[in-house]
């Protein structure tokens, strides 16, 4: 059994800063990840990351970064958690340019912003459009150099738990097919988003929200899940994402007839009003017949020049081309919503910490909360750093008074991951059973067309039915073919899915009970916001027969909620 005081489960941004903190505090710190850090999905960020530096505009200020933060949320954000993390975004963004992110410049030297959705100011620090690239790399030196020791291509499947909390867990190593057992004194979850669970998102293969099950699991409460991001504008084919970057450089959205259609929905701030707002608006046009095929509508950024292009927008050039065969210089893309962002997740404090001891939570996959009901574009990267290097913290201070005792614990939980693995496998040989992966894509495809942009009460309870019917399915039939062994895609795949069965009924049955609009939960047949009945966080407890709920009060300080307007 390997040992170590924090193991961090996932070698994203959240999961890298959270090591490097604990690290820095004298833990002994160990990542365990599905992927080799670098290919997690925070690479995959382009646009940038907010702090209220002030370059760009000297007026701009950390409440005005919390203000639009908690108006962007639709008032539904913690507002103590929102000061304090624009706060430390000052710091935290300055202490990567020092680690030595290539962060794109002005001519005076200091640190580029640029326009995002939502922002009252340029607030968006960013590496031309590759942000995240640029800075996972360097939180990943960082890492090394202090010797954090990595688990990589490691599955984690269950969490060991006992009456004094999280003790360890169980993970297959890909490489082998085999089951390791570790022991811990803190589990740090930084497995990202959710977006798996619908048939159209711009997230990588590996956001299944596995890990929020993990934790749901074990006892610890999902929080807000009904809140979904749809992006505005996702590449129409594949949903790769086109970064709101190129509407903060000045894109434009047009519908099939030539409209700048986003004067009928957000006239003052246009191509940049929030991102539900925008989402919204296109798919409106789509429906009522003014896009292109029924699908989509386009995005023109040849007016900004080839050289702006070639400069600020590279990635989002490179995408159309290779894969909408489309030269942005010269032509208009071709783009449509797709689900995003995870605003829910394993509730936590403002310092990492989740409701049962030794169990932590940072980054997508984690809901403190500061995004609220929408989560604004550049607000994610920072999220990763401010609230990972919080749970660092917290886990390396708890740990000292915490011993191993777990053993036990995570040898019920090996033995519990045998048993799931024996049954799939022993139903694999059977004639007849349930395929993993066709539950898995009328999973997707419920959520897309029931849980989507558009929600009402009659396509949520089909929403429902359906992933219930198939979580029943799940549970009774379904069987892997193959044996187990190296790199067995298969069997993950299918323990993988139970999870993003139990996460995608959170979210439906959240929104079938969430009878108001507010950010990204938008129901047709309760348009408006209500706060008198729902300015508050929904809480979904784990039990086997299904969800179990609960609601817990939103901090408001400063803040009083008013409309929201663009
Ligand atoms: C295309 C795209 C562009 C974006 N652009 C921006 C942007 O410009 N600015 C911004 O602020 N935000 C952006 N976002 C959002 C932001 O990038 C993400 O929210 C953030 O990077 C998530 O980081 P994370 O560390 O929480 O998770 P991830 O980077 O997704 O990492 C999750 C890690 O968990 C591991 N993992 C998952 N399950 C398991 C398991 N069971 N066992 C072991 N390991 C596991 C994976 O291997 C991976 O290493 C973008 C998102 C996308 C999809």
């Amino acid at each position: 059994m390997e040992r170590h005081d924090v193991i961090v489960v996932g070698g994203g941004l959240a999961g890298l800063r959270a090591a490097v903190e604990a690290k820095l505090r004298g833990a002994d710190v160990a990542v365990v990840s599905l992927l080799y850090p670098m290919r997690s999905h925070s690479v995959a960020a382009q646009g940038g990351i907010n702090a209220a530096l002030g370059n760009a505009d000297p007026s701009d200020s950390v409440e005005r970064h919390a203000f639009d933060t908690i108006k962007g949320a639709d008032y539904l954000a913690d507002q103590d958690a929102v000061l304090e993390y624009c706060q430390d975004a000052i710091e935290r963004v300055l202490e990567l340019d020092r680690w030595g992110v290539p962060f794109s410049r002005f001519e005076d030297g200091r640190i580029a912003q640029r326009p995002f959705g939502g922002a009252g100011f340029p607030r968006t620090c960013y590496a031309a459009d590759k942000t995240g690239h640029a800075v996972m790399h360097t939180v990943f030196q960082q890492a090394l150099r202090l010797g954090v020791a990595f688990y990589n291509e490691r599955a984690v499947l269950r969490l060991a738990r006992d009456e004094d909390g999280v003790r360890g867990l169980v993970a297959m190593n890909l490489q082998t097919g085999e089951l390791e057992a570790y022991e811990a004194k803190a589990v740090i979850m930084a497995t990202g988003g959710a977006g798996r669970i619908y048939a159209r998102t711009t997230n990588s293969h590996q956001s299944t929200g596995f890990g929020m099950a993990l934790a749901y699991w074990v006892g610890a409460p999902l929080e807000d899940m009904e809140f979904v991001q749809f992006h505005p504008t996702t590449l129409y084919g594949t949903n790769i994402l086109i970064s709101e970057a190129a509407r903060g450089e000045g894109g434009i959205l047009l519908n099939a007839k030539g409209e700048r259609f986003m004067e009928r929905y957000a006239p003052e701030k246009m191509e940049l009003a929030p991102r539900d707002i925008v989402a919204r608006a296109i798919w409106t046009e789509v429906l009522e017949g003014r896009g292109f095929e029924n699908e989509y509508v386009h995005l023109v950024i040849s007016h900004l020049g080839a050289d702006l292009i070639m400069e600020r927008l590279p990635q989002i050039w490179e995408l159309a081309l290779k894969f909408a065969g489309v030269d942005a210089r010269k032509e208009p893309i071709p783009v449509q919503p797709g689900q995003h962002y995870t605003m829910g997740g394993i509730e936590t404090d403002k310092h990492g910490r989740a409701r049962i001891k030794g169990l932590y939570a940072a980054g997508e996959c984690a809901c403190v909360s500061v995004h609220g009901a929408n989560r604004l574009g550049g607000n994610s990267l920072l999220e990763c750093v401010v609230f990972g290097a919080r749970a660092g913290a917290s886990a390396a201070e708890d740990v000292q008074r915490r011993g191993f005792d777990g053993k036990e614990a995570v040898e019920r939980a090996l033995e519990e991951v045998e048993g799931r693995i024996k049954v799939l496998l022993e139903r694999g040989r059977e004639e007849g059973h349930s395929n993993p992966y066709r539950i898995r894509r009328d999973m997707q495809q419920a959520m897309w067309e029931y849980v989507g942009i558009f929600r009402d009460e009659e396509g949520l309870r089909k929403g429902v039915e359906t992933i219930r019917r198939l979580r029943k399915e799940y549970r009774e039939s379904a069987g892997v073919p193959a044996p187990p062994g190296p790199f067995n895609q298969g069997l993950l795949d299918a323990l993988i899915i139970e999870g993003m069965l139990d996460v995608a009924l959170v979210v439906a049955e959240g929104a079938l009970r969430r009878t108001e609009s507010r950010g990204g939960h938008y129901r047709t047949d309760y348009p408006k916001r209500d706060d008198e009945k729902w300015l508050k966080h929904t809480l979904a407890f784990y039990t086997p027969e299904g969800p179990e709920f609960d609601y817990k009060p939103v901090v408001i300080t400063r803040w009083q909620p008013t409309e929201r307007k663009y």
